[in-house]
């Protein structure tokens, strides 16, 4: 259970900022907030924090705001695994890329893989020992009106319906967000064509971390029209992640247990039985993620603005909501502090400057995990086939592994050019051609 801090439906009070979602996006600004001085009410619908099923790559960005935040030490006490390189297969096992965080100038050279909540908890209780924040778990935003000086929130909670009055409203309720509706943001809003299925287990005391299933290395394996991540969340910790193609869930559970586990031991021989002896539930009970691409032209409206999924959620390949929830949530505190502190600047200014920033930046990382979906999750026998000459030529290019890995470090943007990936398929399939010639290999 996470508890609320001071009376917080007292109607007298008048809060600068009123944030709507605990996500990180919204904690994350709160938090910032709260160090500066000024009074935030925070609300979500949440009662506990819980395992969501899976785990989350924290990036760079990420490490750099939370170090920021006096954060990062706690959050490495917590139950972790450091990962400084990404493995990338075929799905039959078979190598294609190294994705190396060292020697790429970053903040760290590592992302840390964790249990999402054990982050948002520490940032809960950094701000239920803030006399700056009123904290309302099990409340929920509705509706608001802007006032001439400020807004009027309307709250719901088990106590009925209150208002609370503030300067600013941000909105970090996620990707079926309210506020965003409420505001009519121009935009577009839709699903990704294919779900996620996921499961975190423990590793089965017998099964030794230097085995082929047993080691806690974050490897992604693609296959046509198919795609398995594996991951640690601890030592003896793993989550995996498995696309359905077209979300076509019930054609995954009529396949059943026995074909998934031997989709997966094709990936990583025993594979199957590990997940097995670990009590795997069934391919039914998998959780499913539907994914949603929010892309909006506008983020604020008067004195109320969007942050995080509400305003930007995108797919997973890119492993960037959590930390570019953070960096909004970061930026904007900044923007707000200078509205608030500053006579030379007014709140709208630093509202739509925030917006021009952050909207440059995630519709950049938009149009990136739209070609990572269009490449890794595909079918298409052609472009399976160059995706993975592309692959291996971009592991024998350490400049191209340089801008992948500080673009999804999150700390840059630096995506692939024409004559980027045509240099790593020429090399790709040079590399293939010699294991045709020497090696007999065709695959
Ligand atoms: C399968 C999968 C894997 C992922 N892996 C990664 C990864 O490795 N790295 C990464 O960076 N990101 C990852 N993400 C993305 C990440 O989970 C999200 O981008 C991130 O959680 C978004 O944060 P947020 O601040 O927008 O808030 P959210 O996490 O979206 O939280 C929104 C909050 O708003 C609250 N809320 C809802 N309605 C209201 C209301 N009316 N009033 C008040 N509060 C409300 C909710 O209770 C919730 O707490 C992954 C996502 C998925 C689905």
């Amino acid at each position: 259970m996470i508890s609320s801090v001071t009376n917080p439906l007292s109607s007298d009070s008048e809060y600068d900022v009123i944030v709507a979602g605990a996500g990180p996006g919204g904690l994350t600004l709160s938090c910032f907030l709260s160090m500066r001085g000024f009074r935030v009410f925070l609300v979500d619908p949440r009662e506990s924090l819980a395992p969501l099923g899976r785990g989350e790559l924290i990036q760079p960005l990420g490490l750099r705001i939370l170090e920021e935040l006096g954060l990062l030490d706690a959050l490495l006490s917590e139950e972790h695994v450091c990962y400084d390189k990404f493995c990338f297969f075929d799905f039959n096992g078979k190598p294609m890329m190294v994705s190396s965080y060292r020697g790429k100038g970053l903040s760290y050279e590592w992302a840390l893989s964790i249990e999402p909540y054990l982050q948002d908890r520490l940032m809960w209780r950094m701000l239920e020992n803030s006399p700056f924040v009123t904290l309302l778990p099990g409340g929920r935003y509705v509706a608001h009106e802007s006032r001439e000086n400020g807004i009027d929130v309307m709250i719901e909670s088990r106590e009925g319906l209150k208002t609370i009055r503030g300067k600013v409203l941000v909105g970090d309720d996620g990707r079926d967000s309210r506020l965003r509706k409420n505001l009519s943001l121009p935009g577009s809003v839709k699903e990704y064509a294919d779900s996620y299925v996921s499961w975190s287990f423990d590793l089965p005391d017998g099964v030794s971390p230097d085995s082929a299933a047993g080691d806690p290395a974050a490897r992604y394996y693609l296959g046509p029209g198919e795609i398995f991540f594996l991951f640690s969340t601890a030592p003896r910790k793993r989550f995996f992640l498995y696309m359905l193609k077209d979300r076509k869930f019930d054609e995954f559970i009529s396949r059943g247990d026995v074909d998934f586990l031997a989709r997966i031991s094709q990936c990583i021989p025993g594979m199957g039985d590990v997940l097995v002896e670990a009590g795997f539930p069934g391919v039914s009970a998998l959780k499913e993620w539907v994914i949603q691409k929010v892309d909006l032209k506008h983020w604020v409206k008067d004195r109320a603005v969007v942050i995080g999924d509400a305003a930007h959620a995108t797919n997973p390949h890119v492993a960037q909501g959590r930390n570019q929830a953070m960096e909004d949530g970061r930026l904007l505190s900044v923007h707000l502090e200078a509205a608030f502190s500053g006579s030379t600047t007014s709140l709208a200014e630093e509202l739509r400057r925030f917006e021009t920033i952050r909207i440059e930046r995630t519709e950049c990382l938009h149009h990136l995990a739209d070609e990572m979906c269009l490449v890794w999750n595909s079918d298409n026998p052609l472009i399976v086939w160059g995706r993975e000459r592309v692959f291996r030529g971009i592991s024998k290019t350490p400049s191209m592994n340089r801008k992948i890995v500080r673009t999804i470090s999150g700390e840059d943007f630096l995506p692939l050019s024409l004559l980027d990936r045509a240099r790593a398929f020429l090399k790709g399939l040079f590399a293939s051609i010699c294991l045709v010639i020497i090696l007999g290999d065709w695959t």
